[in-house]
C-alpha cells in the first residue's frame, strides 16, 4: 500500500463518523478502504480484488466503470453544472428522462418528481399522501401503515417507516403517524400447522384489523417494498398483494411501492410492481436510477394525485416541497445514460435469465445445507436463511454472528455478500451484468463460508 494512502486510512477515524457503522469497529480494524471498481469488482487499498455480490448498497446495476455515464456526467457538467427547478424552471434533461421513465413505469403512472435519494423520495410521498388527502378535504388522512422488517430510509420520517429496530435505537422514534403490521415472512412469521394461504390470509386480516381500530378516515397509505431488501430480502405469500390492495382500495387507503431496489431491472421486469402484481399509486425509486454513479430519485405517481393537486394548485398557488437539487441536471443525464445501457444490453432480461442461474445454482449448492432453512427472492436478489436447528425452525443465536462471520469469511475469499443480522440472512444483489462465471465463484465461496462458520471448522 502507498504510503499516503495508510495515512489516509489511519485519519479515517479521526474526521469521519460513517454511516451504518461501528465506531468501535472502525476504531479496531480502520475503514474498508476501496480505491477503483469495474464491472463487478472492486479493488481495495491493498490492490485486492473482489468480486461485489451487493452491488455497492444494492445500487450498481450497470456494474462500474462505465465510460458513457462518465462521460454524461462529464458533459451535462461542462454544459449547464446546474440549475434549479423551482418556480417551474426545468432542464432538457429531467424531461428526456422523466419522459423515459414514465414510457418503462406501470401504465397508471402519469408524472415524476426527482429528488436525490431513496429516504427523500419516501418523504416526499408521505408529504404527497397528506397533500393530497387534506385537498380532498379529508385531512385526518395522516396515518401511514409499514410493515416490520421494512426499510424505507433514514430520515426522521422513513426510520419511523422502517421497520428494523436498530435504526430507533436511542431516537425517539419511529413517530407516532407510523402504524406497524406484520412482516410477511412465511418462515419466521407463520403459526405450527398454518399453511402459507392461511398466513397470507391471517395478515390480510390483521390489516383490516387495524384499519378498523385506527379508523380508515385517519389513514393515508401503505408502504410496501414489493421485496423487503434490507429487512431479509423476503417476498409476501402468493395472492399477498392483490388482496392487500382490494382491503386498501376499499378503505381509500393508497399503496405505496418501495421499489428503491426492486426497480430498474433487478427481478426480472422494469419494476417490482410488474412482477408481483401491484398497482401501486406512487412508487419511490433511487439507487438503480443512476446505478449509483449519482445521488437521485424519482417520484412515480398517478394522474389521480395530480388532477387533485392541479385542481388544489389554483386555490393555494405553489406546491411548496421540493430539493435544491431536484431534476439535477448532471443527475438526469446520467440516469439517462444510465438507462441507455439497460435497455441496449437487454439487461432487465438478463437479470431475470442470470437470476434464474443464481437461484438454481445456489439451490444446487446449498439448499440442502442443514443450517440454511430457505433461499428467497427471485431474480438478481437473493437471500439465504441460515437457522441453527432446521427441524425446530430454531434461527441462529444472534450472539453467534453468523450472518457476519459468513460474510468476512467470504471477504477472505475475495467476494462482498451482505450479512443482515436481525433475520440470520446474507444478502446477495449483484450488478445485473454479473457473469455466470463470477455467479459460479460466489456460490461456491459462499458455500465454504457457510460450511466453515456453521460447522465451525
Ligand atoms: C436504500 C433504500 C431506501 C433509502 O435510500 P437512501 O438513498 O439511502 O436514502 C429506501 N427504501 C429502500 C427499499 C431502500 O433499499
Amino acid at each position: 500500500m502507498k504510503e499516503n494512502m495508510a495515512s489516509l486510512m489511519a485519519k479515517d477515524a479521526e474526521v469521519l463518523l460513517h454511516p451504518a457503522s461501528s465506531i468501535t469497529a472502525l476504531l479496531a480494524n480502520g475503514p474498508d478502504m476501496i480505491t477503483s471498481a469495474k464491472g463487478s469488482t472492486v479493488t481495495d487499498a491493498n490492490g485486492r480484488e473482489l468480486l461485489d455480490a451487493v452491488g455497492g448498497l444494492w445500487c450498481v446495476n450497470v456494474g462500474y466503470g462505465r465510460k458513457e455515464l462518465a462521460d454524461a456526467m462529464q458533459q451535462a457538467a461542462q454544459q449547464i453544472s446546474y440549475y434549479h427547478t423551482f418556480s417551474n424552471a426545468s432542464n432538457p434533461w429531467q424531461v428526456a428522462l422523466a419522459e423515459k421513465l414514465l414510457s418503462k413505469a406501470p401504465e397508471q403512472m402519469t408524472k415524476i418528481f426527482f429528488g436525490s435519494s431513496g429516504s427523500d423520495a419516501n418523504d416526499t410521498i408521505i408529504k404527497l399522501v397528506w397533500h393530497y388527502f387534506a385537498l380532498k378535504g379529508q385531512h385526518s388522512k395522516t396515518k401511514m401503515i409499514a410493515r416490520e422488517q421494512g426499510y424505507h430510509g433514514t430520515s426522521i420520517s422513513t426510520a419511523s417507516l422502517t421497520g428494523l429496530g436498530g435504526f430507533h435505537k436511542e431516537f425517539p422514534l419511529p413517530l407516532d403517524f407510523v402504524l406497524r403490521t406484520e412482516c410477511p415472512h412465511f418462515y419466521t412469521r407463520g403459526k405450527a400447522g398454518e399453511t402459507e394461504e392461511q398466513f397470507c390470509d391471517r395478515l390480510i386480516d390483521e390489516v383490516a384489523q387495524l384499519i378498523e381500530r385506527e379508523g380508515a378516515e385517519n389513514i393515508g397509505a401503505f408502504f410496501a417494498e414489493p421485496i423487503h431488501a434490507a429487512g431479509g430480502v423476503i417476498e409476501p405469500p402468493k395472492g399477498y398483494y392483490p388482496k392487500l390492495q382490494s382491503l386498501l382500495k376499499a378503505n381509500d387507503i393508497l399503496l405505496v411501492a418501495d421499489e428503491v431496489v426492486c426497480g430498474y431491472g433487478r427481478l426480472g421486469k422494469w419494476f417490482g410492481s410488474q412482477v408481483l402484481d401491484i398497482k401501486p399509486d406512487f412508487m419511490a425509486t433511487a439507487k438503480g436510477l443512476t446505478s449509483g454513479y449519482f445521488p437521485m430519485s424519482a417520484v412515480f405517481m398517478t394522474q389521480d394525485i395530480w388532477e387533485v393537486m392541479k385542481l388544489g394548485s389554483e386555490k393555494l398557488g405553489a406546491f411548496s416541497h421540493g430539493y435544491t437539487y431536484s431534476g439535477h441536471p448532471i443527475g438526469a443525464a446520467v440516469a439517462l445514460a444510465n438507462l441507455e445501457i439497460i435497455e441496449k444490453e437487454g439487461l432487465v432480461e438478463l437479470a431475470g435469465e442470470t437470476g434464474r442461474y443464481l437461484h438454481e445454482q445456489l439451490q444446487a449448492e446449498i439448499g440442502d445445507h442443514p443450517h440454511v432453512a430457505e433461499i428467497r427472492g427471485r431474480g438478481l436478489i437473493a437471500g439465504v436463511q441460515l437457522v441453527a436447528n432446521k427441524a425446530s425452525k430454531l434461527l441462529p443465536d444472534p450472539a453467534e454472528k453468523w450472518p457476519l462471520k459468513v460474510a468476512n469469511a467470504c471477504r477472505e475469499a475475495g467476494v462482498i455478500v451482505r450479512p443482515l443480522p436481525s433475520v440470520g440472512t446474507i444478502a446477495i444483489s449483484p450488478p445485473l451484468v454479473i457473469t455466470r462465471e463470477e455467479v459460479d465463484q460466489l456460490v461456491s465461496v459462499l458455500k465454504q463460508a457457510i460450511d466453515s462458520v456453521t460447522f465451525g471448522n
